[in-house]
């Protein structure tokens, strides 16, 4: 097949932003053992999550020797750095590259999208099938109507730093050898209690430090995206892990969080949608590369099936979304299409159980002379009354639900 690949940064890369979590299943059905070859900075054998509150943090976490060993679970990456390689293994497999180059929208003749309009002159291309990967706002998709302007309740954006530290500094502050990595997810006061997480991810001489929030939450609280990214940067639990780092990057995008209910139409006559464009991020588990990656798989044997029939059409394309959503990713799309809203609608998981699970952690491990007993009857207590226990009780339901 000819294969043209189209990026308006640049070079690949240079407009991507990723707290950094590349994960190795995905990738590796693509490049198998890439590990040996691909710019990775940390694999990863520690995955921590800290409960933050404004001067403490309850933490768990699970670290483990097998992940720091082939074929490894995942790893920290650099986009920049990554994507380039990742388009040159394209590149030698034959698909033209082309940079500096802005696809201005699909061209659409008899119903069918049979190319596309770039800002070069004599700039239009044409092919048997496009395969949208513009991300998160996807404005190609949008211009065929496969979806309208996304609400703020369903787009987070995230602003983050890379931070320069000596590589032993590194190791000896999350407790390292080399070629290992930690990865920490920071929720509560991270995001001053509303609903989004933080990031801490080790790389090789560097740290991947940032925060997100859904855009509601920000509109709302009238808090400014760099705003929480300082306010993290100078919380007691963060500080010292970066203290005396220098910040050599920063970087903000968006990242899709409405889910499976958010998804556009990905198929259409001579058209996918795949990637940040279909939606296809994965919230609760901060995955989204990895799903990027296996639609562009899906996409790519649909389009040779559709070859194979000499048929774009989007009866024979949608052969995609079938594979996709039988998949893992629509799976997974589907399981947690409730939560983004739920934890949205419902603030108190963020800004009143947090705090409560630090207080109640607080007061049990403080010797302070009172029985265990008497430490339980306490936080008991001070759950509230009896309605308030309610609604507690009723909130864990919830949640479990939206996350079952
Ligand atoms: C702060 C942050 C942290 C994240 N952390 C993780 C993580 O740890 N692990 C994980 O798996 N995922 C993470 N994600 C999500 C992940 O980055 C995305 O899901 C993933 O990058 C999606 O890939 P994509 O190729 O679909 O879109 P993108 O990576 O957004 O790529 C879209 C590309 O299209 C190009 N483009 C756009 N419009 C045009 C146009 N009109 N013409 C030409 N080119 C165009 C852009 O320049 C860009 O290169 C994170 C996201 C953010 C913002």
């Amino acid at each position: 097949m000819n294969v043209l690949l189209i990026e308006r940064g640049e070079y690949p890369g240079s407009k991507n932003v990723m707290g950094g979590v590349l994960y190795r299943k995905m990738m590796e059905d693509v490049i198998p053992e890439f590990w040996k070859e691909a710019p990775l900075e940390r694999p990863i054998v520690e995955q921590r999550f800290m409960m933050m509150d404004k001067e403490s943090a309850v933490t768990v976490g699970y670290k483990g020797m097998e992940w720091g060993q082939e074929p490894y679970n995942n790893f920290t990456v650099l986009r920049a750095k990554f994507d380039q390689w990742f388009a040159g293994k394209a590149v030698e497999q034959g698909a033209l590259l082309v940079n500096e180059t802005v696809v201005l929208e699909c061209i659409v003749e008899n119903g069918k999208v049979v190319g596309v309009r770039t800002d070069r002159p004599d700039g239009d291309l044409y092919a048997d099938v496009v395969v949208l990967a513009d991300g998160v706002n996807s404005l190609l998709a949008k211009s065929l109507g496969f979806h309208k302007e996304f609400r703020p309740d369903e787009v987070a954006l995230a602003t983050m730093e890379i931070i320069k530290l000596d590589k032993k500094t590194i190791e000896d502050r999350f407790n390292l050898e080399e070629n290992q990595g930690t990865t920490i997810e920071l929720f509560g006061d991270a995001t001053k209690g509303i609903l989004g997480t933080g990031f801490l991810y080790t790389n090789k001489d560097t740290l991947s430090l940032g925060v997100g929030s859904l855009l509601s939450g920000l509109i709302k609280h009238k808090i400014k995206p760099y705003e929480l990214l300082e306010y993290v940067k100078n919380h007691p639990m963060i500080r010292p892990y970066i203290a005396g780092g220098e910040p050599v990057e920063y970087l903000a995008h968006m990242i899709p969080e409405g889910g499976y209910k958010s998804m556009p139409k990905v198929a259409g006559n001579g058209v996918l949608v795949v990637g940040d464009a279909a939606q296809l991020v994965n919230a609760i588990h901060r995955e989204g590369s990895n799903l990027a990656m296996k639609s562009g798989q899906f996409a790519a044997e649909a389009v040779l099936l559709a070859k194979e029939r000499d048929d774009y059409s989007e009866a024979t394309l949608n052969h995609y979304k079938t594979r996709l959503m039988s998949s893992f990713v629509g799976q997974d799309m589907k399981k947690y299409k409730d939560s983004t809203h739920h934890f949205d609608k419902f603030p108190q998981y963020f800004d009143k159980y947090i705090p409560m699970v630090n207080k109640a952690a607080s007061q049990m491990f403080t010797v302070d002379g009172s029985s265990k007993w008497e430490k339980q009857k306490k936080i008991w207590r001070d759950v509230g009354t009896a309605g308030e226990k309610f609604k507690l009780a009723r909130d864990a339901y919830r949640a479990w639900k939206v996350m079952k």
